[in-house]
């Protein structure tokens, strides 16, 4: 089909920040496989007369993400109170961030140079998790507020995406990122990071965005969103063709179809009747203090992989590759410490590692070094191997030695080449060429 149309990819995600406590309360936000309702309390209960107070570590958390992704940061920024209801929101209103976010109009550039906006970073409390089972024949649908009020941050970008594997690119980077910056596990499967795609198509000579928004959500992997991704562009491509209306709606992926579900139909925006939260203080941000959060932002994946490039010369796809995990990267960059003073080169150490997994096997870098080097010493032909080689190949080029007697020293070159030949490559240079130059003296 030609490429008629053009997707246009808008992205929310979230992901709950692993802060020792919750977002407006002092109660643990550890609450992974943790008994039912065991950490709890008035406040994230939502009872009448809690005082909710903000969490710093959260806060600050969400603006290191911010300064990551090139973000301003509000010097003054509120929560605000989002009214829905439902059974898991105790309050009947989220505590979120409306119009003054912590962070606004950051960027991030795909590989190929492409610029994706990033629309806002805000901060706001998880929401209870509901469980649905049957209970004494009954069906029933538990509630678990371990979760309710835990940090939970939003990013948003704008629009600016039409290829689903740059959605990935984009997304995996992010993933990456939160990891470095030891802010959240970020873990798909256990709902540390949630992803929701916004699709739709335009033409190409279309300035304007499409007047509607398919939204694609539950989605726990990049590899099912892209799926989910490419699979909604060829629905709404045929709709298209078929001159039929798209329906604004919230949809799932089915793998198992390969296709795309309706889920909830939106025809219209929800009133969530936004105002200011009351109990607790606006955020003030000084430029100095963004300032120092900024200069004390560890280093990024990006950053890394191109000082491992450039200081330790390895090749920049291999610098991607141990980035892409921070304790491998950090294990790499220990070896490479310990290597400094020793024969093996760095590139032999990355290749090990990223082919050989060897930083799985050893768990210290220091036993990995020395596995190396014996390794490599038994690959070398012993001493004995390389002098009959060596005299094999001096007794049968006689023109060479003559040559090289004369004068012709580059033939040096062409008998270590022979030599290496006799030894399948395994004879180290140096030793080889002392022989040769050995054997050829006392000719
Ligand atoms: P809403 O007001 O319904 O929340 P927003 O304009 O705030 O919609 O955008 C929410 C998300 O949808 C953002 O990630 C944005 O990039 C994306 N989005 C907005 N318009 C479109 C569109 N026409 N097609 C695809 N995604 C879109
Ligand atoms: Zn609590
Ligand atoms: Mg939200």
């Amino acid at each position: 089909m030609e490429n008629k149309y053009i997707p246009v990819i808008g992205l929310e995600i979230h992901v709950e920040l692993a802060c020792k406590s919750k977002m407006f309360c002092s109660c643990s936000s550890d609450h992974f496989a943790k008994k039912p309702n065991t950490q709890v309390c008035p406040t994230c209960l939502g009872l009448p007369g809690a005082l909710p107070y903000a969490n710093k570590e959260a806060i600050l958390d969400t603006v290191k993400l911010g300064l990551s992704f090139n973000c301003e940061i509000n010097k003054f920024s509120k929560f605000d109170r989002k009214h829905y209801s439902y059974p898991d929101l105790p309050k009947g209103y989220q505590i979120s961030q409306y119009d003054l976010p912590l962070c606004k109009n950051g960027i991030w550039e795909s590989k190929s140079g492409k610029k994706i906006r990033i629309r806002r970073i805000h901060l706001e409390e998880d929401t209870a998790k509901l469980v649905h089972q049957t209970l004494d024949g009954k069906k029933v649908s538990l509630v678990d507020f371990n979760r309710a009020g835990v940090p939970l941050l939003e990013m948003v970008t704008e629009p600016d995406f039409s290829d689903p594997d740059m959605v990935e690119e984009f997304l995996k980077e992010n993933q990456l990122i939160v990891r470095y910056l030891e802010i959240s596990s970020a873990d798909m499967e256990k709902g540390s990071m949630r992803l929701e795609a916004n699709i739709s198509l335009k033409k190409e000579k279309d300035d304007d965005l499409p007047n509607y928004k398919v939204e694609l959500k539950n989605i726990n992997s990049f590899k099912f969103l892209k799926k989910g991704i490419i699979a909604e562009i060829k629905r709404q491509e045929k709709l298209l063709e078929k001159k039929e209306k798209i329906i604004q709606e919230t949809r799932g992926f089915r793998e198992s179809l390969g296709k795309t579900v309706s889920q909830r139909t939106k025809e219209e925006a929800q009133d969530y009747r936004y105002f200011p939260e009351p109990d607790i203080p606006p955020l003030i941000f000084k430029k100095e203090e963004i300032r120092k959060i900024k200069e004390n932002l560890c280093e990024l994946p990006r950053q890394k992989a191109k000082r491992f490039v450039e200081k330790l010369q390895i090749p920049e796809n291999y610098a991607e590759i141990l980035v892409s995990d921070l304790k491998r990267s950090e294990y790499f960059e220990k070896t490479a410490e310990l290597l400094k003073d020793k024969s093996i080169s760095i590139k032999l150490i990355a290749d090990m590692i990223i082919n050989k997994n060897l930083d799985k096997k050893f768990e210290d870098p220091y036993i990995l070094i020395k596995k190396i080097i014996e390794l490599s010493k038994k690959e070398y032909a012993s001493g004995k191997d390389v002098q009959n080689a060596v005299l094999k190949v001096i007794g049968s080029n006689k023109k060479a030695v003559e040559d090289f007697n004369q004068g012709k020293g580059r033939v040096i070159g062409f008998l270590i080449g022979q030599v290496q030949k006799e030894l399948k490559g395994k004879g180290k240079i140096k030793t080889v060429k002392e022989e040769i130059l050995k054997a050829v003296q006392t000719k």
